[in-house]
Parts: structure tokens; C-alpha cells; sequence
């Protein structure tokens, strides 16, 4: 089974695809916990070269094109041995980010996005739960872990909303697979709702 956790920053995808892997491991699944951009040795070499540097280090398009490359490898090197093997796989973020940050904040590449989806990337979760909350809030806890060294001039309540849209969007467009989970609650009370959605698809 392939899950994703989508949702803007600060909005608590980390702490819940770990939540969601310490449940199953617990269930005796094993387990794959891995993140984008990033998530195989190449893909988090290209991590480096999107998130550092000044900005406007890349134009939109060939930041797109380094957004693909990283997942490309991501799937070769970790995603696709791991399914093979009968491994349930987490990724913090996959290509409903692209679509949204990629294709949707430096100007409309959503067509480019979808066209080189289609080519070189294909496969889409089985499961993305897009962890919706307060973009204010999320603004907040995302500042407070970045603490200014991040490269994204966009960050803040504008960008965050835009991108909070952008998603519930893609949730609408994708409802066979994206599950909206209230995020503007404690912990353990949006990791029980995931947990329980887990259990459904399992039971179903
Ligand atoms: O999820 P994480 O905090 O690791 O993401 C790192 C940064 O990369 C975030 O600032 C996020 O906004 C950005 N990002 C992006 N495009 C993606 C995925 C992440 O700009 N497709």
C-alpha cells in the first residue's frame, strides 16, 4: 500500500505519516517512512540544490524539472523496490505538492506539471491524506521550525492560503484516493482519525 500526507507547511504532515508508521508497525505491517523532495540518496541531493540558495535560483520550469528528477529517482531507489516487497510505504509529500507549489504558485504550470507526470512519474498513492488546517496557525509552527532559513521569500499568510486551496482542489480532483483531515486539533486526535480510515480501507 502506497499512503501520502499532503498539506501546507507547518500543518503537521511530519508528525502524523510518523504517528501513522509507529500504528501499523505496531500491527506488525513493516513499513517504509520516507519524504519528498528527497527520500532516496540522489533525490535528497537535489532537496539541497531547491531549498538552498537564493531565491529565484531556478525559473519555475526548470525547478519543476528538478521536482521530477528527485521523484523520478525517489521511485526507482526507495518507492518501487519497497511495494515490490510487500512494504506499506509513507511519503511526507509526493506529487499533489508539485501540482500545487510547482504547478500553481510562480505563475500556471499546472498542463506542464500534468504532462511530465504522465511521462516520467505515472504512479499515484492508493491513499494521500491531506491534513487541511488554519493557515495562520500552520504559518506560525512552520516560521517557528524554519527560523529564516529557508529559501521561500513567498512564505506567508497570502502564500499559505493560495496553497491551502490549491489542495483541497487537488482533493476534489483526486476524491477517489485523498482523504481531508481536520488538522486544527490535538495530535492524537487527527492521528486516531487516520488510524481509523486505515482500518476501514484494510476492512473493506
Ligand atoms: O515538507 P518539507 O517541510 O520538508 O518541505 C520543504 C520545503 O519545500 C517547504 O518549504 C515546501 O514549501 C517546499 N516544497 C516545494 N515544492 C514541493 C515540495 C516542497 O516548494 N513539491
Amino acid at each position: 500500500l502506497f499512503v501520502s500526507f499532503e498539506g501546507i507547511d507547518g500543518c503537521g504532515k511530519s508528525t502524523q505519516s510518523k504517528a501513522l508508521r509507529n500504528h501499523l508497525e505496531g500491527e506488525g505491517q513493516t513499513v517504509v517512512l520516507t519524504r519528498e523532495p528527497g527520500g532516496s540518496p540522489g533525490a535528497e541531493e537535489i532537496r539541497q540544490l531547491v531549498l538552498t540558495g537564493e531565491p529565484g535560483r531556478w525559473s519555475a520550469e526548470s525547478e519543476l524539472l528538478l521536482f521530477n528528477a528527485a521523484r523520478r529517482d525517489h521511485i526507482e531507489k526507495t518507492i518501487r523496490p519497497a511495494l515490490q516487497a510487500g512494504k506499506t510505504v509513507i511519503t511526507d509529500r509526493f506529487a499533489d505538492s508539485t501540482r500545487v507549489y510547482q504547478g500553481a504558485t510562480r505563475g500556471d504550470l499546472r498542463g506542464m506539471v500534468d504532462q511530465l507526470h504522465d511521462l516520467m512519474i505515472g504512479i499515484e498513492p492508493d491513499v494521500t491524506f491531506l491534513i487541511d488546517m488554519d493557515p495562520s496557525t500552520a504559518l506560525e509552527r512552520g516560521l517557528a521550525r524554519r527560523s529564516g532559513e529557508d529559501r521561500y521569500e513567498e512564505f506567508g499568510l497570502g502564500f499559505q492560503e493560495t496553497l491551502r486551496h490549491g489542495f483541497l482542489a487537488l482533493a476534489k480532483r483526486f476524491s477517489n484516493r485523498c482523504v481531508v483531515i481536520d488538522g486544527n486539533r490535538d495530535i492524537g486526535a487527527v492521528s486516531a482519525e487516520i488510524c481509523a480510515h486505515m482500518a476501514a480501507r484494510v476492512g473493506s
